[in-house]
């Protein structure tokens, strides 16, 4: 090969380049700038102003749905035959499991949510492990948070209490002594498929146990089986559901809220 050759093939590789290299693209021109800010107002936004949301003397949010306000059943029905729920309503505005009546689910239908739920395990304690206190809190009737009294009753870490059952161990355990009442806050945000069917987002959730971050916007692999992996069949809105784990359970329930999001 020549020199002039190689100098001529130099030039189209060196022009070739030239022309795929972007212009100024990344950075802007200068006239394209926008200018800095020189007054407080400026970088002020007024509207649209958010929506103003009371709260009432039960920390109920004016636009909260009240799915149990210690007084009935009205929201729940029978997850196994939509007959109503069955479970006990106490003196004091809580309501117990009614063991082996079956699990209960509210009568509406769920997407994304904010949730307030309040547990009680029972005193004395009974049973150990997976036997003391079980229950749950479902979104969706599929992906369950644990309900457990886990005071010096250890379990595997996957299903202790907090735990998104069988898929995200909790970040910490901040259980009150048995007998006292728990809250979770839940921040749920719903799986979503496309119309095949096949899971185009996964659902994710946070949950503060008694205040504590415990669940950080965990991505759910799919429903929290007892036995076998996580499913992903496609699904719209679902029902909230409460757990009967099928043996002395015990515990109760007050003061659940939800806020459609
Ligand atoms: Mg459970």
């Amino acid at each position: 090969m020549t020199k002039t050759v190689l100098l001529g093939l130099l030039l189209i590789i060196t022009v070739g380049c030239k022309k795929q290299m972007p212009k100024t693209d990344i950075v802007p021109q200068k006239e394209e700038v926008a200018q800095e800010p020189t007054t407080p107002e400026a970088t002020e936004i007024w509207e649209p102003k958010p929506k103003v949301v009371s709260i009432d003397s039960n920390k109920v949010p004016s636009d909260a749905i009240v799915l149990f306000n210690g007084k009935n059943l009205d929201e729940w029905i029978s997850a196994k035959d939509s007959t109503p729920a069955n479970w006990t309503i106490n003196k004091d505005g809580s309501m117990t499991v009614n063991d082996k009546t079956g699990d209960i689910q509210t009568k509406r239908n769920f997407g994304d949510v904010q949730l307030h739920i309040e547990w009680r395990s029972p005193v004395p304690v009974k049973e150990s492990g997976q036997h003391r206190a079980n229950s749950g809190v479902y979104l969706q009737n599929r992906y369950e948070i644990q309900v457990l009294d886990n005071n010096d009753n250890d379990t595997y870490v996957n299903g202790q209490v907090g735990s998104l059952y069988k898929q995200a161990i909790p970040l910490a355990k901040a259980s009150v002594p048995s007998g006292e009442w728990n809250a979770y806050d839940v921040i749920f945000h719903a799986p979503e498929f496309d119309a095949q069917g096949l899971k185009t987002k996964s659902a994710t959730i946070t949950v503060l146990h008694n205040g504590v971050l415990i669940q950080d916007h965990f991505e759910l692999l799919g429903t929290t089986e007892y036995i076998g992996w996580p499913k992903n069949t496609a699904h719209g809105p679902a029902p909230i559901k409460l757990q009967d784990h099928g043996d002395f359970s015990g515990v109760s329930y007050r003061n659940i809220w939800v806020r459609e999001l």
